[in-house]
C-alpha cells in the first residue's frame, strides 16, 4: 500500500491507498492559522509536523506500516520558511495568502528583465520570490541567518528523512526557478537576497527524493529505507487526485482558496490578470492556474461572524431552503483582497443588496454565489490565456455541496463532474505519486466520476445580472 499525506492550511491529512487505488484508511489533524497584521498570514512550521505526526500516529493504529512500499507528499504551496544551520525555524512560515510583499513585486520584476517569461506568471504577493525580497528588506539579520528556505511539505519531509529536497512542480511556483529548464535562477535568487545554495536539492514529483530515517521508520514501524516520492504542491497533487494528468483536463478546487486549474501540453506564460502557470507533476504537462482566494475560506468566515455551529449544517440549512438568486444579496469574496482577475491585495469584500427580510441563509447563499462569480472570472481569464479546457471537475471540501456544484456550473455555463474520493484529493495524489515513483502506474484505474452536475437554466438570467454588478461593485471600490 501506499502513504499520502498533505500538509494543507487548515489540516494534514493522511490516506492510505491498495494498489488498486481503494481508500483503505483516512486521517487528519487540524491547523490553525494566524494574522498577527492585516495582510500577514503565518503558521508555527513546527504545527505541521506535529499534525503529521498525530495523522500517521492515527493511520498506525489500524494499519501496519511495514506494508507503505513509498510515500508520497503534497502540500500547501508558496510557504517561505526559514531555517538555522540547525534546521530550526527562525520565524513562522509566510503563507500562500500573505499580502504584505506588494511593493517588492515591482521591485522584483524591475530587477529581472522577462520575468513572467522565464518563471511563468508575474510576481504577486503571497509567491515565494516576493516575500523574500519583504525579508531581505524588513528582517535583513534574519535571512542572513538563514541556512534553508523550504516549503511546507519539504519541511515535513526533512523531518522524515533528514533530506532538504524539492520537486519540480512545487518549486516551479516559488518563481525562484527557470520554468522550462526546470532549475532553480540565480540571477532570480540574488535579486531576492538569498543565494541558490539555501534552496534544496530538485527531484522530478514522481521520483524517490530521500528515504525515511531509521528512527523515524522505528517510530511507527515502517521498513528500513522507505522511499519517499517527490510529491508536489496540493493543486498540482489536487489534479492527480482528481484524474486531472492530460492536456486539456481542468479542476476547480473548492478549498479555503478556489483553484481553477488547466493542464496542458504548452509552456505559456501568464502575463496579466492574476493568474499563474506552473510545471505539472505530471511529465511534460505544465498547468495554467486563476485563483480565488477566499472560496471556502469565505464561507467558513461567515458561519463564525454568524455564530453558526458548522460550516457543514449551515450548508445543510441553506440547500433545504430555495431561493432564486435575484433574492439574494451580492456578495464579492475579496476578504483577503483578490489573485484573478485583479491581482489586487488591497480589495476588500462586498455584500450589498441587504434588505429587512434578510436572514443568515441569504448571506449564506450570497457567499456560495459570489464564489461562483469570481470563479467565472477565472474562467474567462483562462479562455483569454488559451487554456483548452475540454472537462471539470469540481474537489475540495465545498464540492460536498451539489448546491455549490449547481450555482458553479450553472454561472459558468458547463457541467462539472465530481470524482469519487474528491475530498481526499491531494492526499490520494501524493499517494499515487508515490507509487510511480517505485515503478507503478499512475492511476491504477481510470478516475471514478461520482456525479455529473449540470446547469440549473432557471438561473441563468438572474446570474447573467448578478456578474455584471459584480464587476460594477469592485471597479466602485477601487475607484474611490
Ligand atoms: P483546505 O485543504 O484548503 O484546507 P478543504 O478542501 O478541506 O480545504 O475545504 C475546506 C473548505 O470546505 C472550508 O473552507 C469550508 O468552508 C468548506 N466546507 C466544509 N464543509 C462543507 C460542506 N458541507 N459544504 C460546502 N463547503 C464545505
Amino acid at each position: 500500500m501506499f502513504l499520502g499525506i498533505d500538509i494543507g492550511t487548515s489540516a494534514v491529512k493522511g490516506v492510505l491507498v491498495d494498489d488498486r487505488d481503494r481508500v483503505l484508511a483516512e486521517a487528519s489533524a487540524p491547523l490553525e492559522m494566524q494574522r498577527p497584521q492585516p495582510l500577514w498570514s503565518e503558521q508555527d512550521p513546527e504545527w505541521w509536523w506535529t499534525a503529521t505526526e498525530a495523522v500517521i500516529d492515527d493511520l498506525a493504529a489500524s494499519h501496519a506500516m511495514a506494508s507503505v512500499a513509498a510515500i508520497g507528499l503534497s502540500g500547501q504551496m508558496l510557504a517561505v520558511t526559514l531555517l538555522d544551520e540547525r534546521d530550526r525555524p527562525l520565524r513562522p512560515a509566510m503563507l500562500w495568502n500573505d499580502g504584505r510583499a506588494v511593493a517588492q513585486c515591482k521591485e522584483l520584476e524591475a530587477r529581472v528583465p522577462g520575468f513572467a517569461e522565464r518563471v511563468g506568471c508575474r510576481a504577486m504577493p503571497g509567491f515565494p520570490a516576493p516575500k523574500l525580497l519583504w525579508l531581505a528588506g524588513h528582517e535583513p539579520a534574519l535571512l542572513a541567518r538563514a541556512r534553508r528556505v523550504m516549503l511546507a511539505k519539504d519541511y515535513v519531509r526533512l523531518r522524515l528523512t533528514g533530506e532538504a529536497v524539492s520537486d519540480l512542480a512545487d518549486a516551479s511556483a516559488t518563481l525562484l526557478m527557470q520554468t522550462i529548464e526546470g532549475r532553480w535562477s540565480d540571477h532570480i535568487a540574488s535579486a531576492c537576497g538569498i543565494s541558490v545554495g539555501v534552496l534544496p536539492r530538485l527531484v522530478e514529483s514522481n521520483a524517490v527524493s530521500a528515504l525515511l530515517r531509521p528512527q523515524v521508520a522505528a517510530r511507527w514501524g515502517f521498513r528500513d529505507g522507505t522511499p519517499v516520492a517527490g510529491g508536489a504542491g496540493d493543486n498540482m497533487c489536487g489534479g492527480i487526485g482528481a484524474g486531472v494528468i492530460a492536456r486539456g483536463d481542468a479542476f476547480i478546487s473548492l478549498g479555503t482558496s478556489g483553484v481553477y486549474f488547466v493542464a496542458n501540453d504548452r509552456f505559456v506564460p501568464a502575463l496579466a490578470r492574476g493568474m499563474h502557470t506552473h510545471r505539472h507533476a505530471v511529465d511534460a504537462l505544465y498547468c495554467q492556474q486563476a485563483v480565488v482566494l477566499a472560496a471556502g475560506g469565505a464561507l467558513t468566515w461567515l458561519a463564525k461572524l454568524l455564530g453558526v455551529e458548522s460550516v457543514e449544517r449551515f450548508v445543510t440549512d441553506i440547500e433545504s431552503t430555495p431561493m432564486m438568486p435575484r433574492d439574494v444579496p451580492l456578495f464579492t469574496p475579496y476578504l483577503g483582497g483578490e489573485r484573478t482577475p485583479y491581482d489586487d491585495p488591497l480589495a476588500t469584500a462586498t455584500m450589498s443588496g441587504m434588505r429587512f427580510t434578510t436572514t443568515p441563509l441569504h448571506l449564506g447563499r450570497a457567499v456560495l454565489d459570489g464564489v461562483a462569480l469570481a470563479l467565472a472570472d477565472c474562467h474567462d481569464a483562462l479562455a483569454a490565456d488559451d487554456a483548452p479546457v475540454d472537462r471539470i471537475r469540481l474537489i475540495g471540501g465545498g464540492a460536498r455541496s451539489l448546491l455549490w456544484a449547481e450555482i458553479i456550473a450553472t454561472v459558468l455555463n458547463r457541467s462539472l463532474e465530481i470524482p469519487a474520493d474528491g475530498a481526499v484529493g491531494p492526499a490520494l495524489g501524493a499517494a499515487r505519486l508515490a507509487r510511480q515513483s517505485v515503478g507503478g502506474a499512475l492511476l491504477a484505474t481510470p478516475q471514478p466520476v461520482r456525479d455529473v452536475v449540470l446547469p440549473r437554466p432557471e438561473w441563468r438570467e438572474d446570474y447573467l445580472r448578478k456578474r455584471e454588478a459584480f464587476h460594477a461593485q469592485y471597479s466602485a471600490l477601487r475607484d474611490r
